[in-house]
């Protein structure tokens, strides 16, 4: 709900505000602003400035904002681990992307629960996202960098943000979406920059449990701590306005509800508070609240024109970055990285690799519809041979691709 712009000092949120009785900060992004703020006094003024931006985008597009393009935003997952446990699976990471894609374009299944009322403003907000097919270098990425650390606990300190420090150094914010996914402390399931901040620093930081969906730590196993941590990398604000429990701050959006603070659980649809006390009450569900991953399923109209605001000014850049086109790659080059052998076969293979040595190995199995039916990282393998088994698995052709830093080659093999 907009009422008078306030600056955004005004926002401070209590730290632990936000924690529930499970001990669990749902999102830790305000105070991760302020601490910027306290050590980047110029910060404020940008931050200001962005809003002033904001709010002229907002003005010119009254009735909402149709993208003409669907803006693709190149993603780069930085998995920094302290033991096994923490360096999340590939498949984890390609269920996150999918979770993105289908909460960006309102494609979620329970888009259909938004109750009647806010139906004509739940907005496909006209983005996707991908895995960086290219680093910034211009060199063949998958869009996930894996880096062993010596630290398996992260506080807001930013050095997982810092090859120096342990951590993962950001790629350039003008073309990738940077996300830290690591073990952060003190509950905190995630936290995000806004624009307008330094570039080393830009970005999410996801805590490993939350990312993905099959092996997330329920409720908060759906992966919507990364849609609503990059709701706020889009600019968007909690949707009670991070004013404690009162009826004066704002998530600078017209067609959200005022709202006291923020809701956890499941409510009930009608919810009110002390700031709409009629029906149809607050919008629990949106995507910038605090409920379970399971009752969050919308971002409104008015949100969808704020997030294109940011990608028209703050982070226009974006809209042009070459992260996600692939480079080109001379198969003849790679034809010697591995073999399939046999094919057809009832399930069991065997690959084989032309050298020991592979760095940064990334196995892959398709079938004919695009899906995933295995994946496998490898930091390094040292083996000339895999055996692998596709039993149970419906019979017909397969799709074996075999990644690494430098090469990339697919094999078909049949199951019979
Ligand atoms: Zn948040």
């Amino acid at each position: 709900m907009k009422k008078k712009l306030l600056p955004a000092l005004a926002l401070l949120s209590i730290a632990f505000s936000s924690m529930n009785a499970q001990n669990i900060v749902r999102c830790a992004s305000y105070d991760y602003m302020q601490q910027q703020i306290a050590v980047n006094p110029g910060l404020q003024q940008k931050l200001d400035q962005d809003e002033i931006n904001t709010a002229a985008f907002t003005a010119a597009h009254p009735n909402g904002y149709n993208a003409r393009a669907i803006c693709t935003i190149p993603v780069i997952f930085h998995v920094v681990y302290g033991n096994a446990t923490q360096n999340i699976s590939n498949q984890r990471l390609i269920d996150q992307l999918a979770v993105l894609n289908k909460d960006y374009r309102k494609l979620n299944t329970d888009a259909s629960l938004v109750p009647s009322t806010w139906q004509s403003i739940a907005a496909d907000c006209e983005i996707e996202f991908c895995f960086a097919q290219r680093d910034p270098s211009g060199n063949f990425s998958t869009g996930i960098q894996r880096t062993s650390s010596t630290t398996s606990s992260w506080t807001m300190n930013d050095n997982v943000k810092h090859a120096s420090t342990g951590g993962a150094d950001a790629w350039d914010r003008s073309k990738y979406l940077n996300i830290w996914v690591c073990s952060i402390s003190g509950g905190i399931l995630g936290y995000s920059t806004f624009p307008g901040g330094s570039a080393s620093l830009d970005g999410v930081v996801l805590s490993y449990q939350y990312v993905g969906v099959a092996g997330t730590s329920a409720p908060y196993n759906k992966g919507r701590t990364a849609t609503h941590e990059i709701g706020h990398w889009l600019n968007l604000r909690h949707i009670w306005g991070d004013d404690g429990s009162a009826c004066s701050g704002s998530d600078m959006v017209t067609d959200t509800p005022n709202q006291a603070s923020e809701n956890y659980g499941c409510p009930t649809f009608p919810t009110t508070d002390a700031c709409t006390t009629t029906s149809p009450g607050v919008m629990w569900m949106n995507y910038m609240d605090y409920t379970d991953d399971a009752c969050m399923y919308m971002f409104s109209s008015g949100q969808k024109t704020r997030i294109w605001a940011a990608l028209n000014t703050s982070r226009l850049s974006i809209q042009t970055s070459n992260g996600c086109t692939p480079v080109g790659i001379a198969e003849a080059t790679m034809q010697n990285i591995f073999s399939v052998h046999p094919s057809p076969t009832t399930g069991a293979f065997t690959l084989e690799f032309g050298n020991a040595s592979q760095e940064n190995t990334d196995i892959t199995i398709f079938n004919t519809l695009g899906e995933i039916v295995y994946t496998q990282h490898y930091d390094a393998l040292n083996e000339t041979e895999l055996h692998l088994n596709l039993e149970g698995n419906s019979a017909g052709i397969y799709f074996i691709e075999v990644r690494t830093s430098t090469a990339r080659s697919t094999k078909k093999i049949i199951l019979q």
